[in-house]
This record gives C-alpha cells, structure tokens and sequence, in this order.
C-alpha cells in the first residue's frame, strides 16, 4: 500500500509565480486593511471595495502561472497517496496539473450568492455589483474570510491524521484555524517545513526545517522522496 503524503500549502509557495503574500506585505496587501476588504462587515458596509479588491487580485492571478514548487509535488502520486490542501486562493495547483485539491479558503475564480451559498464559476476577470444567481442573489466571491468558518477544515482534519509524511510550503502558521492542522499530525513520521524565513508557531512541533524558496526546496524534497 502507498504511504500517505499531505502537502499544506500557503502563499510563500505562489510567491515566485508573482502573486505576493499576506505577511511579507508588499504590493496589494500593503494599500488595504484586511477589515475593509476581508471581512463579512466590510462586505455588508461597502461591498463594492472589496469587488473591487478581488477583481484587482483575479487579474493579477490570470497573468500568473505555476512555478516549479507546484509541478512538482504533483510527481509524489507516482509513489505515494497524495493529498494536497492549500490556504491559497489561487489556482496555480489545479493549473499545474494537481486533483483533489482542498481549498481551505475558497477560490479566486469562484463566486457564490449570498442568498443560498450555491457556488459558480467566474467567466471573465470581473465580479461586480449587480452580478446575480438565478434567483436573483448578489454573488460575492466564494473566499472564506476573517471571522468566517472555515467549512474543509473536518476533512483536512482527517487528511493529516493519516500522513505518513507532512509537507508545510510556504505558510506562516500564523492564520487560524488553518495553523492548527499541525497538531492532527498524529501518525506522521516525519513533519517538513520549506520556508526561506524561520517560522514561529505557538505549538512545539519537531519540524524538519527547510530554509530554502519553494521553487528549490520543493523539487529537492520531491527527489529525495522518490528516490528513498
Ligand atoms: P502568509 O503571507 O502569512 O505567509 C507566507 C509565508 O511564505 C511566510 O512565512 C514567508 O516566509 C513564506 N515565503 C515567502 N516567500 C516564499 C517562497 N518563495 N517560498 C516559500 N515560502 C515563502 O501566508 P499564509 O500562511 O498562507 O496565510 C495568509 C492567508 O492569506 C491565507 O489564508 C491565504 O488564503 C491568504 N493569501 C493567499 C494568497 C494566494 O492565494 N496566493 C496570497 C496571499 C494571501
């Protein structure tokens, strides 16, 4: 039987793909506050800034392609049960070629109605105010934002119990409940972090530290993998 390998994602590992990240605040995230555009209020009180906001980020996502950290973790299926689960909005896995994977906080490219949660796929690079479902529901981006459950998490829950091998890229454990997949990795042997900075989680876990970008950390890992 294969072993069980969970790749976790976060941003650091779209960074070289030219999609910035939260923390390492540059570019996009720097001109807003997270709670006029990421929240449920903000939402309520001026939905058309956070449209806005996520149109600019959509835009951005459909100039950007893969990167090396994505094509290849798709190689581990050769030899093991891989499941990928990612904190990241993009999809650069998906485009890289990865099924299955779990978005933790949504989709750039999704939207739902705030009517009945119903999800659809965005045609084009715009969702704007008057864009509705059948029934008439605004439709709002289908990401999980701050305050929101996060309605995977259960499922991932039960991914990383059953890994053999977990694999953290590019995340800085800092965004909850997310960070705390960590902690169900009960019958893992082996816990890997790929991170260029060092990464400060309040949980005391033995991680393997790879102080290196995705883009080479992750195809290094990937062949020592499949050659062990
Ligand atoms: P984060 O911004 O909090 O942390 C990013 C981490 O990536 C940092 O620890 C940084 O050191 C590391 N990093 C930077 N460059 C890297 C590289 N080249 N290779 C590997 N690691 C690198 O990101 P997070 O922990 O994912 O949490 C932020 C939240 O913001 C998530 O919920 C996510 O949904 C959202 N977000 C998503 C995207 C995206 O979809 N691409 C982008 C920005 C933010």
């Amino acid at each position: 039987m294969k072993k069980k390998v969970v790749v976790f994602t976060g941003a650091g590992i779209s960074a070289e793909s030219g999609l910035s990240t939260f923390r390492d605040s540059r570019g996009l995230w720097d001109m807003y506050n997270i709670e006029d555009v990421a929240t449920p209020n903000a939402f309520s009180k001026n939905p058309k800034i956070v449209l806005d906001f996520y149109n600019i980020r959509r835009r951005q996502l459909l100039k950007c392609k893969p990167n090396i950290a994505h094509y290849s973790i798709n190689k581990l299926i050769n030899k093991f049960d891989l499941s990928i689960i990612t904190q990241n909005i993009d999809d650069l896995h998906e485009r890289s070629g990865a099924i299955d994977v779990l978005h933790l906080h949504g989709k750039l490219i999704e939207s739902k109605s705030i009517i009945d949660n119903k999800v659809y796929q965005i045609s084009g690079e715009e969702l704007n105010l008057g864009d509705c479902c059948p029934k008439g529901g605004q439709l709002r981006p289908n990401v999980v934002w701050f305050g929101e459950q996060v309605p995977n998490m259960e499922i991932a829950i039960n991914m990383v119990k059953k890994a053999h091998i977990f694999i953290i890229i590019g995340t800085s454990l800092n965004v909850y409940p997310a960070a705390s997949l960590v902690n169900y990795a009960i019958n893992t042997k082996r816990i890997i972090l790929i991170n260029p900075n060092p990464v400060t989680n309040e949980n005391d876990i033995n991680f393997e530290l790879i102080l290196k970008k995705a883009t080479e950390g992750v195809p290094e890992l990937v062949s020592e993998l499949l050659n062990d």
